[in-house]
């Protein structure tokens, strides 16, 4: 049985104290409110991490995640964070490869592929995000899509490797749009990347690994999207900033 993953998305929202102020509500309910063994993952912007993995302590069903790292171990790169930094400060988990990433700040398939290999160098469990732009869907090409990111990104990693990756679907016409794919949609998507795995790596790590759905997940949609079998939890992004409705869709995993 795999284990369910809730991981909130914060992206550039919240101030120190705001952070401070969503983290501990989450905590708290998480200690007081769930009793499933579900991983919950806070992904801050950077500058909150150092705070937010303090308040997190050593609690073993909530971790922090980074929304980005570089590649390079460290040096002459202004503006960047490194992976050791980000260990530095606590952080366990990281999101790689986030469509507004690719969209907004150019990442390339090759560029990901370093990424993820300096986060598992360092111990850092990537988070590594695939989906496709809605012209793609609307011409019936989403499942090569994703296949090719999958490919360009983590195909040269060993099956030692691969079963540390979390992936994440995240079609990218539901990225906080409203609009989530159907848990029909998803499921699909789901174990066409479940079998793609296993026939690169085999069908142990393909059971193993963890595929996260992403796309305006709600707490009243999210039950139905991780009730599917191949959809391991949620990354969650508009409805991670609201403790309460962020708790919903912890407690529909
Ligand atoms: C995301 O940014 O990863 C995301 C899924 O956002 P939203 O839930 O707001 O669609």
């Amino acid at each position: 049985m795999r284990q369910k993953i809730v991981a909130g998305n914060w992206k550039m929202n919240t101030t120190a104290e705001e952070g401070q102020k969503l983290a501990s509500e989450i905590i708290n309910m998480v200690k007081d409110e769930v009793n499933t063994n579900v991983q919950v993952v806070l992904s801050a912007p950077f500058t909150h991490l150092q705070s937010v993995s303090k308040l997190v302590g050593g609690s073993k069903n909530v971790g922090v995640a980074a929304q980005n790292v570089s590649e390079h171990e460290s040096g002459a790169y202004t503006g960047e964070i490194s992976v050791s930094m980000l260990k530095s400060v606590g952080v366990q988990w990281v999101i790689i490869g986030h469509s507004e990433r690719r969209e907004y700040f150019n990442e390339t398939h090759e560029q990901l592929a370093k990424k993820v290999d300096a986060a598992l160098k360092g111990d850092l469990t990537p988070i590594f995000c695939c989906g496709e732009p809605l012209e793609i869907r609307e011409k019936d090409q989403h499942e090569a899509h994703v296949q090719q990111q999958l490919k360009d990104s983590l195909f040269h990693l060993s099956e030692e490797q691969i079963r540390k990756v979390v992936i994440a679907y995240e079609p990218v016409w539901a990225i906080g749009t409203g609009k989530t794919a159907s848990s029909q949609q998803a499921q699909d998507m789901h174990k066409t990347i479940r079998q793609q795995i296993a026939s690169k790596w085999g069908e142990g790590v393909a059971n193993d690994i963890r595929i996260l759905y992403g796309g305006s997940m709600k707490p009243d949609n999210a039950k139905e999207l991780m009730d599917q079998p191949d959809v391991d939890g949620g990354l969650v992004g508009g409805a991670s900033l609201k403790s309460r409705d962020f708790m919903g869709i912890i407690k529909s995993a």
